[in-house]
């Protein structure tokens, strides 16, 4: 049996503390809590956990001080939780090493499933055991003709689809906001809109899902931006896509 993950929650506001923890230990994870920020280093030194929630505003040592020291000698992963939506990008730039953001307010229940999406990434073990999800083969990029092929299959991209895919892939986990993708592709600065980076994602999905049917390759961060992560579609998102 596999054992229970360990998460510690990082949270100045008590109510919504034990919310949390009433919902993670119904999905069996055990928690820690601690309200002030200058107690986390030196708790998480001295304590096993597999994941952090780190709420951004804190009191004495707030979360980016405390993502940085952590990512100094750990790459535990930690989702950071921010009052507002537009910090987000703020945050992305500051490339903190957060493996997940989530904007209050939020369902706990969502909280749950965003922890197991981060968990399975980081530890590639799927906590709800469903199918595998590792990419059996291996992606092959030409950036002569802008082709991907897998397994025998071959999709041609456009220049900007290719080169969007590539970015991501070239760091698998990391999110990209739109910004960032603009920024690396169009060095013109050209004024581009964060609709045209999701209608080009969109459609380069489209094409990758006619390369790997089962996986998804690229994820959407809610309210973040965009990261690649190889994932085995659940039926319900292969119906979607179909
Ligand atoms: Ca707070």
């Amino acid at each position: 049996m596999k054992a229970e993950k360990h998460i510690l929650i990082v949270e100045d506001e008590e109510k919504l503390a034990y919310v949390l923890e009433d919902y993670l230990h119904a999905a069996n994870f055990t928690t820690h809590w601690l309200a002030d920020g200058a107690k986390v280093t030196d708790w998480f030194n001295t304590h096993p956990v597999d994941l952090i929630l780190l709420d951004l505003m804190l009191p004495n040592v707030d979360g980016l001080e405390i993502a940085k020291t952590i990512r100094k000698t750990s790459k535990v992963p930690i989702i950071m939780i921010t009052a507002r939506i537009e910090e987000i990008d703020r945050l992305l730039g500051l490339e903190l090493g957060a493996d997940d953001y989530i904007c209050k307010p939020f369902s706990p229940r969502e909280v749950v499933a965003r922890i197991k999406a981060v968990l399975r990434r980081t530890y590639n073990e799927d906590v709800d055991a469903q199918t595998p999800t590792t990419l059996s083969a291996p992606l092959l990029l030409d950036g002569h003709s802008f082709c991907i092929s897998a397994n025998g299959r071959q999709i041609m991209l456009t220049h900007v689809e290719f080169q969007l895919f590539q970015v991501l892939y070239q760091q698998p986990n990391r999110i990209f906001s739109r910004v960032q993708l603009i920024d690396k592709i169009y060095q013109d600065h050209r004024i581009v809109s964060d609709r045209t980076v999701d209608s080009h994602i969109k459609k380069l999905r489209k094409k990758l899902a006619g390369l790997l049917p089962e996986i998804e390759l690229i994820h959407s961060v809610y309210g973040a931006g965009y990261r690649y992560a190889p994932q085995a579609k659940s039926a319900e998102t292969a119906l979607q896509d179909s």
